[in-house]
């Protein structure tokens, strides 16, 4: 269970804190009313994601409750009413992870966020490529304060090789003056491998301001930071460039998948279908095509209700992407008929394992509220090598409508001259 520590001598800002922590996030908040109980409880166990800490406690006047979690390598967010230049600037000297300011309930909202961004950022990858190691340490150190995965890279030719090994890195800080290849061949380079909605580049310089900045855009990066930087700075362009990516993601996300189910939707699937479908031809990889239609589905929307029928298809879509790779294909073509390419497996291979999962759709009736709702799924198969998708689409359509007409609930495949 991930726990956060709460360190607030107001008994009411405390609680509406834990409250929307439990609520909001399902994470267990611990309440320390001052310094002597934060001591205890770090003592105790100092896993936690982070410690939301107020500045003034009754036997802590000066922030000591920040220094002491950050010592225990607890992120320290602060809570503070003091929002002048020279207090800000020194909550950041101390390595904090963030700081809020007090007062309105909007401000939770922010705790909120960010709390879930501290606890999603160790699967977040950002590659920091600098010649100068002590730059490098302390933009790592900053990073690691808001639980980034960070990896470093010295050279270009260095970041390349990272990113080669990782190239789920979402987030690239690129140096334009490095011995060698500079900031701007590198995203470039970067960007004939990777997507601008894929990966984010911001690039650093130290010389040059304004002129490095359209440079670094117009090679592919998405933003650029003057160094020095504040502390402050830094933070929110991290976040706002990761956040962008996030953005796309859902809204290809929304333009790639069912809605109701999750599974890839008809567009998608003939899209990426025939991409994938060219690829295995050209290396003549076995792959099988299946169609897959629930058996008298009419039937349980006229006897349970519409909502029973979305609750069959959720699973259904559920117990179909939990058997494939991702480099397979499942989708939904449209009402209870679903569709799945997939690669490296031949007719014989392909009749098993369908065979396997239309014995799991009939053990496996659904849960709606108090009822089990049980259903069958008949199946059309093709793996026959030599013909276009479309083709392979129509033979295993062929032979779902055999299967239908043989009694339904069971899987047949296409052969060759049959
Ligand atoms: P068969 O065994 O021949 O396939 O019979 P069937 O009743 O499954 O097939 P039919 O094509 O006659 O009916 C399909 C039904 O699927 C009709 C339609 O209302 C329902 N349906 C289509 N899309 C959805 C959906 O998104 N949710 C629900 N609950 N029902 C849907
Ligand atoms: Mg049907
Ligand atoms: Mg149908």
């Amino acid at each position: 269970m991930t726990k956060v520590l709460i360190v607030e001598d107001s008994r009411s800002f405390a609680a509406l804190v834990a409250k929307r922590v439990r609520l909001d996030l399902g994470f267990e908040p611990h309440v320390a009313y001052d310094l002597a109980e934060a001591e205890a409880l770090l003592a105790a166990d100092a896993d936690y994601l982070a410690a939301l800490i107020d500045i003034t406690l009754p036997d802590a006047r000066r922030g000591e409750a920040v220094d002491l979690a950050i010592s225990h390598q607890v992120p320290a967010v602060v809570l503070t009413s003091d929002i002048s230049d020279t207090m800000r600037e020194s909550f950041w000297n101390r390595r904090i992870a963030d700081y809020i300011l007090k007062g309105d309930e909007g401000n939770v909202d922010y705790v909120v966020q960010l709390l879930a961004r501290l606890h999603q950022n160790p699967q977040t990858k950002i590659l920091v490529v600098d010649d100068s190691r002590s730059y490098r340490h302390a933009v790592t150190r900053l990073l690691a304060a808001h639980r980034y995965h960070v990896l470093e890279a010295a050279t270009g030719e260095e970041a390349l090789a990272v990113l080669e090994e990782h190239p789920d890195t979402r987030l690239v800080m690129a140096d334009y003056s490095m011995p060698g290849m500079d900031g701007f061949v590198l995203t470039r380079e970067i960007r004939r491998r990777f997507g601008k909605d894929m990966m984010a580049v911001i690039g650093v310089s130290a010389v040059g301001g304004a002129r490095l900045s359209a440079r670094f855009i117009k090679s592919g990066a998405n933003d650029y930071l003057n160094k020095p930087f504040l502390v402050e700075e830094f933070y929110t362009r991290i976040t706002q460039n990761l956040e962008m990516l996030e953005h796309i993601a859902q809204v290809r996300d929304m333009a790639e998948k069912d809605f109701l189910t999750r599974v890839y939707n008809r567009r998608y699937f003939f899209s990426a279908g025939s991409q994938l479908h060219a690829l295995l031809s050209r290396r003549s990889q076995p792959m099988t095509v299946a169609m897959l239609d629930i058996d008298h589905f009419k039937n349980i929307n006229d006897s349970l209700g519409h909502e029973a029928g979305d609750a069959v298809l959720r699973q259904m879509a559920q117990v179909l992407s939990s058997r494939f790779r991702v480099s397979d294909i499942v989708a939904r073509l449209g009402g209870e008929e679903f569709c799945v390419l997939a690669s490296d497996i031949d007719a014989d291979q392909a009749l098993l394992l369908f065979e396997e999962l239309r014995a799991t759709f009939e053990a496996t009736p659904v849960l709606f509220g108090d009822i089990r709702v049980s259903y069958t799924v008949s199946m059309g198969l093709c793996s026959q090598s030599g013909l276009s998708l479309d083709e392979m689409l129509r033979e295993a359509d062929r032979m779902l409508y055999r299967s239908k007409s043989a009694g339904r609930n069971r899987v047949s495949l296409s052969r060759p001259g049959a």
